[in-house]
């Protein structure tokens, strides 16, 4: 290891120093700083937020590339299409202006705390990460990639230089809703990401549901998913989720909610975000 930091320009000299070992990578720095009050950073921080090509979000053949050093920011500025309501619902959320202006969405997945955001928007969205070093480059769901809390599948050598997002239909909508003690800065009791591709008679073709919050790593529900396919994208979508779809989810108790709680809001949280891909109205965050 050279030194202390490097602020690489280059993706292959980033790539050069993680294969050389000691390094941890630095990107908005707003999981890192806060995890680190009280003590010293410590040597060893490779910053990938000049590295070139790896900021912005690009179409790409089937689909979108989010770069590695996009801001949350970033991608409420940027013009996509209804399919990212949720994912820009979600950054609006993140922290204030300050954190989304500096926080990524890679960051946020890399960190991989129970309560990231973006986590269950992706897994919605079957987005893909793409990780490389200097032994090439690999891509894997963003399902495979979150293995449990602060646990992901990337290497000590590897880099993410983008998050891919593949293309539905233009009839695709996406809604977020996230549950906390008040609108900002908070941490989510729960929150859902619900993405509904429709055909032209408006039947469901596609359905994508994950929680975030209420496991060790965010959750797709695979049993409401199927259900919610070949259904009439109309009112009664919303009534189609029963209370055994929830089994992927191992919600604890703690001081912000119980178990219990989180369990019942999810299961509220979910007809919301369905009545939302409708075009229907829903109150984000509120209780009832
Ligand atoms: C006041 C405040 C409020 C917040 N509010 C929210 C909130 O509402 N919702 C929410 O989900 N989060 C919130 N956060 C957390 C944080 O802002 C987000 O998770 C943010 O997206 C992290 O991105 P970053 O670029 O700052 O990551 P960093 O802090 O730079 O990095 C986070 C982790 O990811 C790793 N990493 C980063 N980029 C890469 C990469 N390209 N390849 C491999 N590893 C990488 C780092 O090594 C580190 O382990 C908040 C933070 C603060 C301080």
């Amino acid at each position: 290891m050279s030194g202390c930091y490097d602020r690489p320009a280059s993706l292959e000299t980033a790539l050069r120093l993680l294969a050389a070992g000691g390094w941890r990578v630095l990107a908005g720095g707003t999981d890192v700083y806060p995890a680190h009050v009280g003590r010293p950073l410590g040597d060893g921080w490779l910053d990938i937020s000049a590295v070139e090509g790896l900021r912005g979000i690009r179409s790409i053949p089937g689909g979108w590339s989010i770069g590695a050093a996009t801001t949350w920011t970033d991608l409420l500025r940027a013009d996509l299409p209804p399919l990212f309501d949720a994912l820009k619902a979600a950054a609006r959320e993140i922290g204030g202006m300050q954190i989304q202006n500096t926080g990524t969405l890679a960051g946020n997945l890399c960190n991989a705390s129970p309560a990231a955001d973006g986590t269950p928007v992706l897994m919605a969205l079957d987005a893909q990460v793409v990780l490389q070093s200097v032994r090439g480059s690999r891509r894997i769901a963003v399902t495979d990639f979150v293995l449990g809390a602060r646990r992901t599948a990337c290497a000590a050598d590897e880099l993410v230089v983008a998050i891919e997002v593949p293309a539905r239909t233009a009839a695709a909508r996406s809604a977020f809703v996230k549950l906390g003690g008040r609108r900002y800065l908070v941490i989510s009791i729960t929150m859902v990401a619900v993405v509904v591709d429709v055909d032209e008679a408006g039947v469901v073709r596609r359905a994508g549901v994950a929680v975030g919050s209420c496991s060790a790593c965010a959750q797709r529900l695979p049993a409401l998913e199927r259900r919610l396919v070949g259904r009439p994208a109309d009112p009664g979508l919303a009534d189609r989720i029963d209370p055994a779809d929830l089994a992927p989810l191992t919600p604890i108790d703690d001081l912000r909610a119980s178990a219990a709680y989180r369990l019942d809001a999810t299961a509220t949280l979910i007809r919301r975000a369905l009545a939302d891909v409708r075009g229907e109205p829903v109150s984000a965050g509120a209780l009832g």
